[in-house]
């Protein structure tokens, strides 16, 4: 383990919950916490494909700790889209979230800084299926990561984007719930990730804050009138956290949402200068890594323009839908054409859609289902992920090694049932396609996802 650095825990002296001895030795200790969180949309009877033990993550119904790290990679599951690899603190967000707004309504949600999609996907499994998550990441190269992320959880109402926050500002009053999980100075993972020590700064904790209010401001426009931020960081230094709430307040006339912690948690309650609430996790006193989250309520502004509709985006006609229904589930879908190809989107979500993709720059949005080749389909990595497959379209079961070798994109030693397009899968769960010829089988695992290790 690094040196922690003494400028940070002197800073850290007078923040609640702050314990010199027991942080450090807990530092020094190596100890590393593992944790996932299944998808319920991709339920699974067996849990991962190893011989783990699991422990529940108290503050969520899907999380849990396993008792040792295994090779996510050679588990077919992980690829599937059936658990998500995520620090556990962070899945706290659900309580915040169940506490602060009414998840049984369709609501528009906006995940500010998204990238690789652990809060995103989280959010995505606990939103009705008529709400819409816009999931936003301004890097580029992470945006793209973002969107495999969101395509192997097999969601449909979701809409990556690559946006600065101030972008966000021409949808004024469009979203209930804004989640900004900010970019920090990291201190909250020195323990996952000694290297980030060397990076650590009081100047960057400065720069942090700064930006940290910057993206807050510019992205408040969006946020409707009483709807609910939810602010998180992996730092520790109060100038990211309690300064940001009171900085919420006096500037933003945010309102503080307090939540129902137990005791037994051990999450550290603290307040701002101000009186308003955050909620900081020891490394020390929970089993999980650094953060710091809070809600707050917009309280003044924020009246949602109606946006008009400039260009309604191309549907697809009948003989098309005909085509598209032999593959996949219509009903309740409206096909978005793009060139040749198709996007299937929920038609309750279909305005919303046409408003964005003129507003932001969309990267990915609902399922991509394929390109039509006049009466033909080829069908898309992210359907075979979605659980939009007809029945009627063949499976091809396979073994955890042979889904391995299908994910390395090398030859299948199985002879499917029937030719043509199929979906391959494992444990009952979808991975992708393979198009089975009279004398061959191609392999449709996309070249950039393939795993390059062998086992
Ligand atoms: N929410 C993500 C998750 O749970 O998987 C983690 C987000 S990480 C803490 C912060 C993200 O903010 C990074 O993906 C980073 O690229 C992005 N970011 C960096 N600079 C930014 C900026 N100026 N505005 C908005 N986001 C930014």
């Amino acid at each position: 383990m690094r040196y922690l650095p003494d400028s940070l825990m002197n800073s850290l002296a007078d923040v609640k919950g702050f314990d010199k001895e027991a942080f450090a030795q807990v530092h020094a200790s190596g100890e590393q916490i593992t944790s996932i969180r299944f998808n319920p949309a991709k339920p699974v009877s067996q849990v991962p494909n190893f011989p783990i033990s699991l422990a529940p993550i108290p503050w969520t119904n899907y999380g849990f700790y396993l008792s040792q790290r295994p090779s996510f990679t050679f588990d077919p599951l992980f690829h599937a889209g059936c658990y998500y690899v995520q620090e556990a603190s962070s899945m706290f967000l659900e309580q915040a979230l169940r506490q602060t707004v009414d998840l049984s309504r369709p609501m528009k949600l906006l995940d500010l800084s998204a990238a690789p999609g652990g809060k995103s996907t989280h959010l995505q499994s606990l939103i009705t299926a008529d709400s819409l998550l816009v999931s936003n990441e301004v890097i580029k190269s992470r945006a793209a990561v973002l969107k495999d992320n969101i395509i192997k959880w097999g969601s449909d109402n979701v809409m990556v984007t690559c946006n600065d926050p101030s972008h966000f500002a021409r949808l004024p009053g469009y979203f209930d719930v804004l989640v900004a999980d900010a970019p920090c100075s990291g201190s909250g993972l020195f323990r996952r990730d000694p290297e980030a020590i060397g990076e650590w700064s009081l100047n960057s904790v400065q720069l942090c804050s700064q930006r940290q209010q910057r993206i807050l401001a510019d992205a408040w426009p969006a946020l409707k009138e009483n709807g609910v931020l939810i602010y998180s960081t992996c730092s520790y230094s109060r100038e990211e956290d309690e300064d940001i709430l009171d900085w919420l307040e006096q500037e933003l006339k945010a309102e503080s949402l307090q939540l129902a912690v137990p005791a037994g948690w051990n999450i550290v309650e603290v307040q701002g200068r101000s009186g308003a609430y955050g909620y900081r996790f020891w490394p020390d006193k929970v089993k999980g890594e650094g953060f710091f989250i809070a809600c707050l309520r917009k309280t003044s502004g924020g009246q949602e323009t109606r946006l008009k509709l400039k260009n309604k985006p191309e549907v697809a006609g009948r003989t098309e839908a005909a085509t598209l229904g032999r593959w996949m589930q219509t009903e309740g879908y409206d096909f978005i054409k793009h060139e040749q190809t198709v996007y299937a989107w929920p038609a309750a979500l279909t305005a919303d859609l046409s408003i964005l993709l003129q507003q932001l720059r969309v990267v990915y949005s609902g399922v991509r289902a394929g390109e039509l080749l006049r009466d033909k389909l080829v069908p898309d990595h992210a359907l075979a992920l979605s659980g939009l497959v007809n029945d009627a379209i063949g499976r091809t079961p396979l073994t955890n090694e042979e889904a391995i070798l299908y994910l390395q994109r090398k030859d299948l030693p199985v002879r499917p049932a029937a030719a043509g397009w199929q979906l391959v899968t494992c444990e009952g769960q979808p991975l992708g396609w393979i198009n089975a010829l009279p004398n061959r089988i191609n392999n449709y695992y996309p070249k950039e996802l393939r795993i390059l290790r062998d086992n």
